[in-house]
C-alpha cells in the first residue's frame, strides 16, 4: 500500500484485453491508469464494478507479466466484471494478504495441485519455478477439471509440462467426456496414485475446500508434514485488510493473516472453531 494513501480509495485501470479461458472463467488483463501495485505471489487486490460493487481476486500473474486476473462467473460482482470489454474501468485496491515464501522453497521438489478456478494463485507459482527451473528441484503439476473445457490456461499446459523436466498431469471428473483421452479422476485419487515423495518436497494446493480437505489428507498418509503442504484459503471478506472482521478464524484472518497457510496452521486455526 502506497504510503499517505487512503487503503480504501481505488486506483483506476482500464480493462486491456478479456479472454475467455473456460465457458465460465475470464481472463481480464488490467493497465493502472494511475499509480502502481507491487505484489507478490499468494497476494490478491480488491477489483471493484463501479456502480455494483468489490470482490478480491488473487494475481494470476507475476509483477512483470502485467495485471492478470482468473474471475470464475459466482454472482453480481464477478457477472459484472464478466460484462466489461476492453477500454472500461475497475477500481481496484491493494495488494493484500501475505505471500508464498519462495526463497524458503529454493532446492526443494516441488508438487503443485490445484482444481478448477483454483488454479488462479498457482499460475504465478508455476511461471516463477519455470523461470527459476535451476533454483529448484523436480517440478510436478496435478490439475483437475470438470470437464476438458474447464482447464484454464491450456493454451499455456506445452510450456508447463515442457520446462526443464517438468511434469503435467491432468484429470477431469466425472467421466463422460467422449474425445478426453486422459485421467477421469479427482485430485486427490491422482495424489494417492503418483505418489510424490515427501523427501525434500514442498506441495502447493488450491481448489475447492473439500478438494483441499482429501488433498492434505492423501499427502499426509504419503508421509507430507503438515509444515510441508501449503494452501491458499479464501473466506468472504469485505475490506481485505483486517478491519471488516468477516474473514476471521479464531484470532486470525484470512485476509491479513493469509491467503497462504501450512496444513499446520490450519489444523490450527480449525481448533479455534
Ligand atoms: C483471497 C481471495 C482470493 C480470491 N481469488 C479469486 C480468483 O482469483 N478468481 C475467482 O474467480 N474468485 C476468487 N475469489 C472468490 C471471489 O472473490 C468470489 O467468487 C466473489 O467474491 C463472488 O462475488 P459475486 O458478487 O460475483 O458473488 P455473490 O453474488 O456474492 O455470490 C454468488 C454465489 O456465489 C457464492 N460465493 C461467493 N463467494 C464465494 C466463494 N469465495 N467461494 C464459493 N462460493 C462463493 C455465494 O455464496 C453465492 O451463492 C477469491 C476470494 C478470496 C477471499
Amino acid at each position: 500500500m502506497p504510503k499517505g494513501s487512503d487503503p480504501f480509495l481505488p486506483l483506476l485501470a482500464e480493462v486491456a484485453e478479456v479472454r475467455d479461458l473456460t465457458p465460465d472463467i475470464k481472463l481480464l488483463r488490467l493497465s493502472l491508469r494511475e499509480g502502481r501495485i507491487d505484489y507478490r505471489p499468494g497476494q490478491f487486490a480488491i477489483l471493484s464494478a463501479f456502480g455494483v460493487g468489490e470482490a478480491p481476486f488473487t494475481f494470476a500473474s507475476l509483477p512483470e507479466e502485467g495485471l492478470e486476473f482468473a474471475i470464475r462467473r459466482m454472482g453480481t460482482v464477478t457477472n459484472a466484471l464478466h460484462n466489461l470489454g476492453p477500454g472500461d474501468l475497475v477500481g481496484i485496491r491493494g495488494p493484500y494478504g501475505n505471500t508464498f515464501p519462495l526463497e524458503d522453497y529454493e532446492g526443494k521438489d516441488i508438487i503443485i495441485i490445484g482444481g478448477g478456478i483454483g488454479i488462479a494463485p498457482l499460475r504465478p507459482l508455476i511461471h516463477w519455478f519455470i523461470k527459476h527451473r535451476g533454483d529448484y528441484g523436480s517440478l510436478l503439476i496435478i490439475y483437475g477439471a470438470r470437464t476438458p473445457r474447464d482447464f484454464a490456461f491450456s493454451d499455456e499446459f506445452d510450456a508447463w509440462a515442457g520446462a526443464g523436466g517438468a511434469r503435467l498431469e491432468l484429470a477431469i471428473d466425472p467421466p463422460g467426456s467422449p474425445d478426453w483421452r486422459g485421467r477421469v479422476a479427482l485430485v486427490p485419487a491422482v495424489v494417492k496414485e503418483l505418489k510424490p515423495s515427501p523427501k525434500n518436497s514442498i506441495a502447493i494446493t488450491c481448489g475447492p475446500p473439500i478438494m483441499i480437505h482429501y488433498v492434505i489428507e492423501e499427502l499426509r498418509a504419503l508421509g507430507f508434514s503438515p509444515g510441508q503442504i501449503v494452501t491458499t484459503l479464501e473466506a468472504k471478506m469485505k475490506c481485505g485488510m483486517g478491519k471488516c472482521m468477516r474473514c476471521n478464524v479464531g484470532d486470525k484472518y484470512v485476509c491479513k493473516d493469509g491467503p497462504v497457510f501450512t496444513a499446520d496452521q490450519i489444523s490450527r486455526l480449525l481448533e479455534a472453531f
